[in-house]
C-alpha cells in the first residue's frame, strides 16, 4: 500500500484500528519515504528470500515485497495483524509470523519458507533488544548472506568499530567474529513516528563463511570476551580473574602463554589476542566443567 510514510494515512489507520504505539515494544515507525527503499536496495533484497523482524504497519515490508522473491516477517504484536492484512493486501509473497523473534526457531523458519533461495535479513530493529537479536542471528549459523538493520546510532558505531579500538565492546568482538560490518547511512530521529530520543544508523553485516581466527572452542572465546569486558576499566588480567572466578595466577599464566601483556585492557585487544587467551585457557575451562 502506498502512503505508509504519510502521517495522515498512519493516523487514519491508527484511529480505525484503535492502535496505540507501544514504547515497551520499541514501536517507532519509519515516516521518511527515502529510508525503506534504500534499506531494501542496500540490504541486497532484490530476488532474495528476506527475513524481517518487526513489521509495524508494514512500511519496510512493503518495499521489500516489491523487490524480493519472498518476505517472511516475525512480528510479536498481535494488534498489528489486521492492519497488516490491509496494508500488505496486494502482495502474495509476504508471510507474517505472529511470534516473539527471541522464541522463534529461525533455522526451521528459513528452511520452511526459503528453500532454494539466497536469504538476507532486513529490519528496523526494536532497540530494546538489538544486541540479543543480533547475537541470535549470528550465533546460530543461520544460512543468511547478510544482515542489514537499523540500530541506534551509538550502537551502530560500537558494532562497526574495529576490535582493539576505544569504542569496541563485547558485541563488537562477536560481530566481527561472525561478520564484516559496515555503516551504510545515518537516519535522523525525525524520520520516525513517534520520534525517539536518539538518531539511528543502518548497518550491514556480511556474514563470513569462515571465522577469521582459529579457536579451539567457540564457547571459550565468547566466555573470555564477555569476561574481559565485564569490568572494562580493569586490566583484562583482573577482569578475567574476577568475572570467571579464577585465581590471578592461573589467568596470568594463560595470558603469558597467549603472548598477551598482563596489563592490557579489553578495548586494546584484537580478535587474535582474544582467541589466543581463550585457546590458552581451554584446559582450565575443561577442568572447571568436570
Ligand atoms: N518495520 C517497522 C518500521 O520500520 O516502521 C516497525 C519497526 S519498529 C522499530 C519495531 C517492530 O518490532 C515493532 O513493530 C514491534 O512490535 C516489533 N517487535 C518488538 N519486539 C519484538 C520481538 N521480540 N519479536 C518480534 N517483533 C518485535
Amino acid at each position: 500500500m502506498d502512503g505508509l510514510t504519510n502521517i495522515s494515512t498512519i493516523k487514519e489507520l491508527m484511529e480505525r484500528h484503535g492502535f496505540h504505539f507501544s514504547k515497551a515494544l520499541g514501536q517507532n515507525f519509519i515516516v521518511n519515504p527515502s529510508v525503506c527503499p534504500r534499506i531494501a536496495e542496500m540490504g541486497g533484497a532484490v530476488g532474495c528470500g528476506v527475513l524481517e523482524i518487526g513489521a509495524g504497519f508494514g512500511v519496510l515490508t512493503d518495499q521489500l515485497a516489491r523487490v524480493a522473491k519472498k518476505v517472511v516477517c516475525v512480528e510479536i504484536d498481535q494488534r498489528l495483524l489486521p492492519v497488516l492484512d490491509e496494508t500488505l493486501a496486494e502482495y502474495d509473497n509476504v508471510t507474517i509470523v505472529n511470534k516473539d523473534v527471541m522464541e522463534t526457531d529461525l533455522k526451521a523458519l528459513i528452511a520452511e519458507h526459503f528453500a532454494g533461495m539466497e536469504v538476507v535479513v532486513c529490519a528496523n530493529l526494536p532497540y530494546y533488544i538489538t544486541s540479543p537479536i543480533l547475537m541470535r542471528l549470528l550465533e546460530e549459523d543461520l544460512p543468511v548472506k547478510s544482515i542489514t538493520v537499523m540500530v541506534q546510532k551509538e550502537a551502530g558505531e560500537r558494532i562497526c568499530a574495529r576490535p582493539g579500538t576505544r569504542q569496541s565492546g563485547a558485541l563488537t568482538a562477536a560481530v566481527w567474529f561472525y561478520s564484516e560490518p559496515r555503516q551504510l547511512f545515518h537516519v535522523s530521529r525525525g524520520s520516525f513516528m513517534p520520534a525517539p530520543d536518539v538518531d539511528s544508523s543502518v548497518i550491514r553485516l556480511d556474514v563470513r563463511a569462515e571465522a577469521p581466527v582459529e579457536v579451539t572452542d567457540k564457547k571459550d572465546f565468547f566466555r573470555v570476551v564477555k569476561a574481559a569486558f565485564a569490568q572494562r576499566r580493569k586490566t583484562v588480567h583482573n577482569s578475567l580473574a574476577s568475572a570467571l572466578g579464577l585465581s590471578k595466577e592461573k589467568v596470568g599464566e594463560a595470558m603469558d602463554r597467549a603472548g598477551v601483556a598482563r596489563n592490557a585492557r579489553a578495548e586494546q585487544l584484537g580478535l587474535e589476542e582474544f582467541a589466543a587467551i581463550a585457546n590458552a585457557m581451554h584446559d582450565i575451562f575443561k577442568e572447571g566443567s568436570k
